[in-house]
C-alpha cells in the first residue's frame, strides 16, 4: 500500500512539471501576438502616411499648375500695359495685374507650406519604416528563440511522458483514475497528512481516518476537501530523493 500511495506522490510531482512545461509553452503564443500587433499597427500607419503623401502630392501638383497659370497672366498683363495709351484701359489692366500679384503671392505661400507638409510626412514615413524593420527583426529573433526553447520543452515532455508510465504501470488502475479525477479540481490531489490533519486543506481529520491512514489502510481521502493523504514522513522521504 504504501508502494502505491509513493506512486502517486511521484506520480503527482511528474505531472506538475508537465503542467509546468505547458504553461510554459503557452506563455509564448502572447508574446508573439504582441509583436505581431505593433507590426499590424506600423503597417496601418504607413498606408495611412502613403495615402495622405499621395493626397498632398496631387494638391501640390494642382497648386503649381495654378502659380505657373498666374505667371502667365502677369506676364501678359505687364506685356499689356506697357502698350495702352488710354487711362481707363491702363487702370483696369493695373488693376488685374495687381489682383494676380497678390494671388501669386498667397499661392507661393500655401506652395511653401504644402512642401514643408509633404517633407514632414516623408519624415514620419522614414521614422515609421525604421520602426517597422526593427519590429521584425525582433519577430524573427524571438520565433528563433522560442523554437529552440519549445524543442527543449518537448524532449522534457517526452522524457515526462516516460516517467509517467512508468509509475502507472504499476499504480492501481483505480487509484489513477480517483487521482485524475481529483485533479481536476486540485492541482494537488495528492496532499501530505501530518499530526491528524490534512495540509491540503487544513482541516483536522477524523481520528479513526487518521488511524487508518498511519495503518496504510487502502486510499485514503480527506473528509473534508477529498485529496488524497499520505502520510507525511512518505511525502518528505520522497521529496529527498
Ligand atoms: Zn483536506
Amino acid at each position: 500500500m504504501e508502494k502505491q500511495m509513493q506512486l502517486l506522490w511521484e506520480l503527482q510531482g511528474i505531472d506538475a512539471g508537465l503542467d509546468e512545461i505547458r504553461n510554459t509553452q503557452e506563455s509564448f503564443a502572447p508574446k508573439l501576438d504582441n509583436i505581431k500587433e505593433d507590426i499590424a499597427l506600423l503597417q496601418g500607419a504607413e498606408e495611412e502616411y502613403q495615402g495622405e503623401l499621395a493626397a498632398k502630392e496631387v494638391e501640390r501638383r494642382d497648386l503649381r499648375d495654378k502659380v505657373e497659370q498666374l505667371k502667365g497672366l502677369i506676364a501678359q498683363s505687364k506685356e499689356k500695359i506697357s502698350q495702352i495709351a488710354n487711362n481707363k484701359e491702363y487702370f483696369a489692366v493695373l488693376k488685374e495685374l495687381e489682383h494676380n500679384q497678390k494671388q501669386l503671392e498667397r499661392q507661393d505661400l500655401e506652395l511653401t507650406g504644402l512642401v514643408e507638409e509633404i517633407d514632414s510626412i516623408k519624415e514620419q514615413i522614414a521614422e515609421n519604416e525604421k520602426e517597422l524593420s526593427a519590429k521584425d527583426a525582433e519577430m524573427a529573433l524571438e520565433e528563433k528563440a522560442i523554437a529552440a526553447k519549445v524543442a527543449t520543452l518537448e524532449r522534457k515532455i517526452k522524457s515526462g511522458d516516460r516517467g509517467r508510465k512508468s509509475k502507472t504501470k504499476d499504480l492501481d488502475q483505480t487509484f489513477l483514475r480517483r487521482y485524475q479525477r481529483i485533479r481536476k479540481r486540485f492541482k494537488n490531489a495528492v496532499v501530505a497528512a501530518e499530526n491528524g490533519t490534512c495540509l491540503g486543506c487544513n482541516v483536522n481529520v477524523p481520528p479513526q481516518v487518521y488511524i487508518d491512514l498511519l495503518k496504510g489502510q487502502g486510499l485514503m481521502c480527506c473528509p473534508n476537501c477529498q485529496r488524497i493523504m499520505v502520510h507525511r514522513d512518505e511525502a518528505s522521504a520522497e521529496k529527498k530523493k
